[in-house]
């Protein structure tokens, strides 16, 4: 059997909508979810696909910025490529351009369903195997008032769902903490709370709210100031309160490490769109795991179930998940996969089929398919 190659490969741009606005920290309200789909096919018939979503406020790339750089310097690259030699590829498409981190992961996913669905093994089993027997789903509240909040968590919490986060910098943060205090008394002390300023809140805000959070038991308090901000996450840090979390400010591993050194964080939160897809975010928890950091892997609000299915993947087979997964499929009014991803009782199911192990969807693509 001779190995396959990559003859036929295509970006896609795609709006999904989301099954309910999204308020983020910073006051930004989001209807729907912009990605880049990545289709790769072979000359012995197989399909990859991966994906990635834009998050300008993230990576700084927008999604007409990635389909130029997909189009005009990744995909190149791979015409004719060998499938199997995926790392030799990776370390090319890194050298071709700096940064460009959701970019080059939209190209590492497929490769990555690539080479599974050729050795017919599901992605976890490319990655070692499993780490775990069930992830630790995090449910998202992000409403546009606390009582739909609290109700939702109720609801969610009896269907199995254990972690909760709540966007914060949103509201006075007087509120906010009123908010974090009703939601611990209705869920109880087993429940784990977190919560996510997406940078939008001021030093003074982030130390008051540190402290209140810490006696509602907050696990960790994510992102409170700008990304760049790391005198003030430091100051936040010996507030005396919640651990603090980097996202917006974990842009690579070498942010990671100087961060953890400066003693501004306790964890972080990894996405594959930060760190350039499965390989970098693998290397990027093993290393945070080392320097001793609690890790929370997420989705971008509403990536599809392929995007999603990465992350599962990744869920299954870091060395540590403490502040456990993010998955954001659930958020989608409509998906781009036969089989959308689901939480169930709290967890989701290691994927058993080959690659990714979602079925994608062509008409669905084709559906939702935008200008970029
Ligand atoms: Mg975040």
């Amino acid at each position: 059997m001779t190995a396959p190659l990559i003859i036929r490969a295509e970006a896609i741009p795609v709006s999904l909508p989301l099954a309910r606005p999204v308020l983020m920290g910073g006051g930004q309200r989001f209807t729907h979810s912009e990605s880049l789909v990545v289709r790769l096919e072979t000359d012995s018939g197989l399909v990859g696909w991966g994906e990635a979503s834009a998050a300008p406020t993230m990576t700084g790339e927008t999604l007409p910025g990635m389909k130029l750089v997909v189009d005009r310097v990744l995909l190149p690259m791979l015409d004719h490529a060998p499938v199997l030699e995926r790392a030799t590829m990776e370390r090319r498409l890194q050298r071709a351009i700096p940064g460009n981190s959701a970019a080059k992961c939209a190209v590492n996913v497929a490769l990555y369903d690539l080479l599974g669905r050729h050795y017919r093994v599901p992605v976890h089993a490319l990655l070692g195997g499993l780490a775990r027997t069930r992830l630790p789903v995090m449910h998202l509240l992000a409403n546009a008032t606390v009582e739909e909040d609290l109700d939702e968590a109720v609801r969610k919490q009896a269907e199995g769902i254990r972690l909760f986060k709540v966007k914060a910098g949103v509201k006075p943060v007087a509120d906010e903490i009123a908010m974090l205090s009703a939601l611990r008394e209705r869920l109880g002390p087993e429940a784990m709370l977190c919560a996510d300023a997406n940078t939008g809140m001021g030093l003074d805000d982030a130390c008051d709210y540190a402290r209140a959070a810490a006696g509602a038991g907050l696990l960790f308090f994510e992102q409170p100031l700008p990304d760049h901000d790391l005198d003030g996450m430091i100051k936040v840090a010996q507030a005396g309160g919640a651990p603090t979390c980097a996202d917006e400010s974990a842009h690579d591993i070498d942010h990671i490490i100087a961060w953890h050194r400066a003693g501004a964080i306790a964890g972080v939160n990894l996405k594959t769109i930060k760190l350039g897809g499965i390989a970098g975010l693998m290397r990027a928890a093993i290393v945070s795991g080392q320097l001793g950091l609690k890790i929370n892997l997420a989705c971008k609000a509403g990536e599809s179930s392929l995007g999603t299915a990465a992350l599962v993947h990744l869920g299954y087979t870091v060395p540590n998940l403490d502040w456990g997964i993010t998955p954001s499929s659930q958020y989608l009014a409509e998906d781009i996969v036969r089989a959308p991803i689901r939480p169930v009782d709290g967890t989701i199911p290691a994927p058993t089929g080959n690659g990714l192990g979602v079925e994608v969807d062509e008409g669905a693509v084709d559906r939702f398919r935008t200008a970029a």
